[in-house]
């Protein structure tokens, strides 16, 4: 029995662990859990405070298997703080690798198959200019960080298969002057596997048209952008983010305060980047409980949405653990799960090739079952966007399911006649 608008219905719980999943909203220092925070901190001599993190049997193990950070859920300050203590340990390449390999392995052991990752080069490529003596950002440091986070990457997806691609953002805290010059600098330090630009930070730090100049300038190197967004401001800020450019909001939770923007989302096939934990301890309005999230109704009214950590290891969360909420507090079916993820991998900041290629590996994993509760799915749907997508999920799941029935049949037709072929050769030496 689960709760829905004060109501009791029955609603089919199914095990999320086996279900493919796409994640494209995590920050990499904020996926550092306690267990890797004390490593790092014993590798550069910092002495964490004695209530920094929870002790060994005053919390629930299997809820947070690396450890759980002290602070205080309800006060925002100590949150801001814990993270500004745990990305502080994060200095060195090594560091860097350590922290995406630990998240990246976690994510494709809970069935990631693809994961976008947040990089600001403020935290991992500012440096003292020996001669001038000033902090700026650093192209050699820059590289060095991205190359071991790619290497990671690397590592993982040659164990696991898991895609990898990163954002880098810059922080609107710091000012347009600083958004801009982070702008300028993602465009003049390419890397292959930096395809999105991103606004992070205190979203009541400006607005989206004084950072204007910068978008443009990601927006013509070629990085598509995932701003944050509808967090802790209105409405009105997903709507400049979608004017300025956004193909994604992340978190985007008040969206559902205007009909209006929730229907420019789905029509413009912009994705809400949900981040369920990260948004019931942080957006006041949702008073700490998961059943005032509006993800339900985001997703009925044929927004495309991902669910995500935001920060893995600081929230006590990871992708598998996200996906087990969402499937419990907002009622996904199966199949509305899958779409989710299919929604993730198209509005990824990946190539055509890879999409595709993550997309067919997801319709692989459906049943026949699996597909029959799609098809029932889009039957019911009401919203149009949702139908239409839907419909499309239905036609490209078959095809795929076809795909496979042919090479299995290929597959065993090769193997019956090599049996064939062995038999009379046997036969013909047995014959000599
Ligand atoms: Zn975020």
């Amino acid at each position: 029995m689960l709760r829905t608008e004060g109501r009791f219905i029955m609603t089919q719980q199914f095990d999320t662990a086996p279900l493919p999943k796409a994640t494209l909203h995590e920050h990499i220092e904020g996926t550092v859990t306690p267990e890797l925070a004390v490593k790092l901190a014993a590798r550069h001599g910092v002495s964490l405070p004695d209530n920094f993190i929870m002790k060994e049997g005053t919390y629930d193990k299997k809820d947070f298997p690396n450890g759980r950070y002290a602070y205080d859920e309800s006060d925002f300050w100590a949150f801001i703080n814990t993270y500004d203590s745990v990305a502080d340990l994060v200095r060195t390449p090594q560091d860097y690798y350590d922290v995406a390999k630990d998240y990246l392995s976690k994510t494709a052991a809970q069935g990631g198959v693809y994961a976008e990752m947040i990089l600001s080069p403020m935290h991992m490529a500012v440096e003292i200019n020996p001669e001038t003596g000033k902090s700026e950002l650093s192209p050699k440091r820059y590289a060095a960080m991205l190359n071991s986070i790619t290497q990671a990457a690397a590592d993982v997806k040659k164990e696991t298969g898991l895609e990898t691609r990163f954002i880098a953002t810059a922080v609107r805290n710091l000012g347009a002057e600083n958004v801009k010059e982070v702008a300028e600098f993602v465009r003049d330090n390419p890397h292959p596997m930096v395809t999105g630009f991103g606004i992070a930070g205190n979203e009541r730090a400006g607005k989206f048209d004084d950072f204007a100049e910068a978008l443009d300038i990601a927006k013509k190197s070629g990085l598509k952008l995932a701003l944050h967004a509808g967090e802790i401001c209105g409405p009105d800020s997903i709507k400049d983010a979608v004017r300025l450019g956004a193909s994604r909001i992340g978190h985007g939770v008040s969206a559902v305060q205007d009909p209006q923007v929730m229907k420019d989302l789905a029509e413009k096939g912009v994705m809400v980047e949900v981040c369920p934990t990260s948004n019931r301890i942080l957006v006041n309005e949702l008073k700490g409980d998961l059943a005032n999230h509006p993800a339900r109704k985001l997703y009925d009214a044929g927004i495309a949405i991902s669910l995500n950590p935001d920060d893995a290891g600081i929230f006590g969360t990871n992708t598998g653990k996200e996906h087990r909420i969402s499937q419990k507090e907002f009622f996904f079916k199966k199949a509305e799960m899958y779409d989710i993820t299919l929604c993730a991998v198209e509005k990824s900041f990946a190539d055509v090739k890879t999409r595709k290629q993550v997309k067919e590996t997801i319709y692989q994993k459906m049943s026949a079952e699996d597909r029959k509760e799609m098809a029932q799915l889009a039957a019911d749907a009401k919203n149009p966007v949702l139908k239409e997508r839907l419909e499309r999920r239905v036609v490209e799941s078959e095809k795929v399911a076809k795909k496979m029935e042919i090479q299995k049949k290929k597959a065993q037709t090769f193997s019956a006649m090599k049996t064939n072929r062995l038999a009379a050769l046997k036969k013909k030496a047995f014959s000599r």
